[in-house]
C-alpha cells in the first residue's frame, strides 16, 4: 500500500462518531445500552445519554469542534441546522466546554418559518428535533453534527426523516412475517438498502454570478441552443479535465472523512455534467449521506471557483440531471431478498418478493409518480432524456419469460424445455439482462435490486424511498394475511404467485420507454400517465393511498394533507420566482441589449443613406427590421407574462393555483423565451451581456 492509500484507510470515517469510536471510548454498559437502542430502536435513557454526550463532546473537541448542531431535513428539501457552541460559563468568569445528554437527544430549533402545511399552527407552536442514533454523528466545519428527526410536540412529523424511519419499520415488520412462513426464525430485522447515483453540472463561478436565473432559480430561463451541444456524445465517460478531477478528489476526501463510501465518478452525457455514486447503505444512512454529498458538491465547488448545479434542468435542449435510487431489501443475517437463490425453496421466496414489488408498483403507480413530482423534474420526465411520466417495470426478456411460463404452466424454453413448479424446481440461471442499456425504464430490475430512475437530481431521496418501502410492506401484508391462513402452504403460495403475475403483468414493459407508441400502449393497458406536478399531486390524497399510509403508521391523514399542501405551494412558488426573475432579466438585460443594437443599426442605415444612393444598406435594414419585429413581439409577450402572473394571485385554492401557474404562467414564460432566444442569435455579442450556453457549458 502506498502512503497515500494507507492514509486514506486511516482518514476514512475519521470525522465520524462511529461504532469503533463508541466501542473504544464508551463505558461497556453504556456502549451496550446504546447498541441496543440502535439495533432495536428502543428508547435511550437519560443517564446513558449523558455519558454518551460527554464522551462525544470530548471526542469532538479533540478534533477541533467548538459547536454542535442538530441536523435535520425539513420539508424544504434542503437540510437545516442551528449551531450552538459547547461554551458554558463556569460561574467564575471562565468558560468550560459542555454538552449534556439532554442537548444530545433533544433540540428545540426556532423553526416557525419551516413549512409545516399548518401542522404546527393547529397543534403546537414549537417543534423539536430528536437524535436518530442509527445515523452516526459527525464533524464538519468544526461543528459536531447530530442527525435528528424533526417533530411537533404532538408527535407529528415535520421532516422527511421521521416517516422514512417509520417506513423502514413497516417494511421490516411485514417482511419478517413472510420470512417466518419460510421458516427463517433467526432474522430479527429486514432492512432496505439504497445506493443513489447523483448527477450534477459543474460550471465556472463567474458564469453563475452573471446569470440571475441560475442564482435565483437554479436553471437558465433563456439561452439559445449552442451550435455544439451533446450530439457528438464525446463528453460521456470522456477524459475528466484537470480542474474537475481536482474538485472530485477533494469531494472524495471530504466524504471519506465523513464515512461516506464515495466510489464512482465519471462524466455524463451532457457537456459539463458529471455523476457521483457511493456504495449502498441502509435507507436512512443513504439519505443522510446523499444530503451530505449534495452539500459538499456545492461547498467544495465554491472553493475551486466553480458552481455545482443540482437543478434537474439547468439548460434547455441539453440533458438534465437525475438521480437513480438503487433499492433492495435484505435480512440482518445478510440475505438479499431480491436475489434469485440456488434451491427451489429460496426461489419460491424470491418469486414472492419479486411479485410483491410488481404488484406494489402497479397498485401504487400514482404514488411513485407523486414521489418524483416537482417543477424542476417536470422538464425531464417524458422529454426523451429521462423515463416517461408513466411508471412501468423492466424485468428483462428472460425473467419475463419465466414469469409467463409460471403463470400459464407452460414450458420455459429459454434453457431447455422445462416445466417450472414454484417451490419444486430451481429457477434457471438467467444472466443480468443487458437490453436495458438505454435506461429508458423508470423502474428496472438489475439482477438483485431495483433501480428507480425517475428522481430529479435535486430531490431528497427520502420521499421516493418512503413510498417504495411502504407500498411493498403493504403488499407483503396482504400476502401474509392470506398465506398465514393456508392449510397447504406450497399449493397456496403457488396460486398466489400465479394470480399476482396474471393481475399485474400489465406494469411490465421491456421496450423503449421513449417510443411514442409506448404512450398509446400504456393507455391501452390502463396505466396512469400523470404528465406534470399538478396532475400528479392529487393522487397523494386519494383515499386508497391515505389509508395505505395510515395502515402502516407511516403518515397520519393530517400529515399527508399538510405535505400535499406544501408540495403544491412549493410548485407554485417555484414558478412564481421563475416568472419574476424572467421579467426582471428581460427588462435589465434583454431589452437594453435589443435597444442599443437597434439604435446602432438605425444610425448606420441613416448615415449610409445620407451619403448617397449607391451604397447598399440591405444587410443592416433587413437585420434591423427582423430585430424590430421580434422586439415588438418581445414587448407583447413580456406584458402577457406580467398580466398572467398578476391574475393568478387571485386564486385561493392551492390546486387551482398550481394548475394556473402551469397552464397560464408557464405557457407565457415559454412563449417569451422563444423570442428572447431568437433575439440572442441576432444581437451582437458586444451588446448581449448574459453569458451564452456555449460560454457557460465550456467554462470549466
Ligand atoms: P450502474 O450499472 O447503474 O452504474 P452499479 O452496479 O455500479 O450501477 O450500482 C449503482 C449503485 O447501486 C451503487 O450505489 C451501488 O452501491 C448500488 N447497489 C449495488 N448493489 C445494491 C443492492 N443490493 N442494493 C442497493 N443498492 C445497490
Ligand atoms: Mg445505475
Amino acid at each position: 500500500m502506498s502512503d497515500n492509500s494507507k492514509n486514506i484507510a486511516e482518514r476514512f470515517g475519521s470525522m465520524v462518531f462511529n461504532d469503533k469510536v463508541m466501542k473504544e471510548r464508551l463505558p461497556k454498559d453504556v456502549y451496550k445500552a446504546l447498541r441496543k437502542t440502535i439495533a432495536n430502536g428502543t428508547h435511550l435513557e437519560l443517564d446513558v445519554a449523558n455519558v454518551v454526550a460527554s464522551v462525544m463532546k470530548e471526542w469532538a473537541v479533540e478534533k477541533g469542534a467548538t459547536h454542535f448542531t442538530h441536523w435535520f431535513q425539513p420539508m424544504t428539501g434542503v437540510t437545516a441546522e442551528k449551531h450552538d457552541s459547547f461554551i458554558m460559563p463556569d460561574g467564575e468568569g471562565r468558560a468550560i466546554m459542555e454538552f449534556s445528554g439532554k442537548a444530545l437527544v433533544k433540540g428545540e430549533p426556532d423553526a416557525s418559518s419551516f413549512p409545516s402545511g399548518g401542522l404546527r399552527s393547529t397543534f403546537e407552536a414549537r417543534g423539536y428535533t430528536a437524535w436518530d442514533p442509527t445515523s452516526y454523528a459527525f464533524i464538519k466545519d468544526n461543528t459536531l453534527y447530530i442527525p435528528t428527526a424533526f417533530c411537533s410536540y404532538s408527535g407529528e412529523a415535520l421532516d422527511k426523516k421521521t416517516p422514512l424511519l417509520r417506513s423502514m419499520e413497516a417494511l421490516s415488520r411485514q417482511a419478517l412475517r413472510v420470512l417466518r412462513l419460510f421458516g427463517h426464525n433467526d432474522c430479527k430485522r429486514v432492512v432496505s438498502s439504497v445506493g443513489p447515483e447523483q448527477e450534477y453540472f459543474l460550471i465556472d463561478k463567474s458564469m453563475y454570478l452573471k446569470r440571475p436565473d441560475l442564482m435565483y432559480c437554479g436553471r437558465t430561463l433563456f439561452g439559445a441552443r449552442p451550435p455544439k451541444g451533446q450530439e457528438m456524445e464525446d463528453h460521456y465517460f470522456g477524459a475528466i479535465k484537470n480542474r474537475v478531477s481536482k474538485f472530485m478528489r477533494e469531494v472524495d476526501e471530504e466524504l471519506w472523512k465523513l464515512g461516506v463510501y464515495a466510489k464512482t465518478e465519471h462524466n455524463e452525457v451532457a457537456p459539463a455534467q458529471h455523476e457521483i455514486a457511493p456504495i449502498y447503505s441502509e435507507s436512512n444512512i443513504a439519505t443522510d449521506h446523499n444530503q451530505l454529498i449534495m452539500e459538499l458538491l456545492k461547498s467544495v465547488a465554491a472553493k475551486h471557483g466553480l458552481t455545482c448545479l443540482l437543478h434537474e434542468k439547468p439548460f434547455a435542449g441539453i440533458n438534465g440531471s437525475g438521480k437513480h435510487v438503487n433499492w433492495s431489501i435484505s435480512t440482518d443475517t445478510g440475505i438479499n431478498l431480491l436475489e434469485p437463490g440456488d434451491t427451489p425453496f429460496e426461489n419460491a421466496q424470491f418469486l414472492l418478493f419479486l411479485v410483491a414489488v410488481i404488484k406494489a408498483v402497479d397498485d401504487y403507480q400514482d404514488l411513485l409518480r407523486v414521489s418524483v413530482a416537482s417543477a424542476g423534474n417536470d422538464h425531464r420526465l417524458g422529454a426523451n432524456e429521462a423515463p416517461p411520466a408513466i411508471v412501468s417495470i423492466f424485468l428483462g426478456d428472460e425473467l419475463t419469460e419465466i414469469l409467463n411460463a409460471l403463470e400459464n404452466d407452460t414450458l420455459y424454453v429459454g434453457k431447455g424445455k422445462t416445466l417450472m413448479e414454484i417451490g419444486a424446481t430451481v429457477l434457471p440461471h438467467f444472466p443480468k439482462d443487458t437490453t436495458d442499456r438505454n435506461r429508458t425504464s423508470p423502474f428496472a430490475f438489475t439482477g438483485n435490486k431495483f433501480e428507480f430512475r425517475m428522481l430529479g437530481s435535486a430531490f431528497n431521496i427520502a420521499g421516493p424511498i418512503i413510498v417504495l418501502n411502504t407500498i411493498v410492506a403493504d403488499v407483503l401484508k396482504q400476502f401474509t394475511d392470506e398465506l398465514e391462513e393456508s392449510k397447504d402452504f406450497r399449493v397456496d403460495l403457488s396460486k398466489l404467485i400465479k394470480r399476482t403475475i396474471k393481475e399485474h403483468k400489465r406494469i411490465i414493459f421491456n421496450g423503449n420507454g421513449y417510443d411514442p407508441d409506448w404512450v398509446k400502449e400504456a393507455e391501452r393497458r390502463g396505466l396512469s400517465n400523470l404528465k406534470t406536478t399538478p396532475d400528479a399531486l392529487p393522487a397523494f390524497i386519494r383515499p386508497k393511498n391515505v389509508e395505505m399510509f395510515v395502515r402502516h403508521n407511516v403518515f397520519s391523514e393530517h400529515e399527508i394533507h399538510s405535505r400535499y399542501e406544501i408540495l403544491l405551494e412549493n410548485y407554485s412558488k417555484t414558478i412564481n420566482i421563475e416568472a419574476l426573475t424572467m421579467m426582471d432579466m428581460v427588462n435589465k438585460y434583454v431589452i437594453p441589449a435589443v435597444i442599443a443594437y437597434q439604435n446602432e443599426l438605425a444610425q448606420l442605415v441613416l448615415s449610409k443613406k445620407s451619403l448617397g444612393a449607391d451604397i447598399p444598406v440591405s444587410l443592416e435594414e433587413n437585420l434591423l427590421s427582423k430585430i424590430a419585429r421580434l422586439a415588438d413581439c418581445l414587448g407583447k409577450r413580456l406584458e402577457n407574462l406580467s398580466q398572467q402572473t398578476i391574475a393568478v394571485r387571485e386564486i385561493k385554492d392551492k390546486l387551482e393555483l398550481a394548475r394556473a401557474y402551469r397552464e397560464k404562467v408557464c405557457t407565457a414564460m415559454n412563449e417569451l423565451r422563444l423570442v428572447v432566444d431568437e433575439l440572442e442569435l441576432l444581437v451582437s455579442s458586444r451588446h448581449w451581456t448574459l453569458p451564452t450556453y456555449t460560454e457557460i457549458l465550456n467554462s470549466v
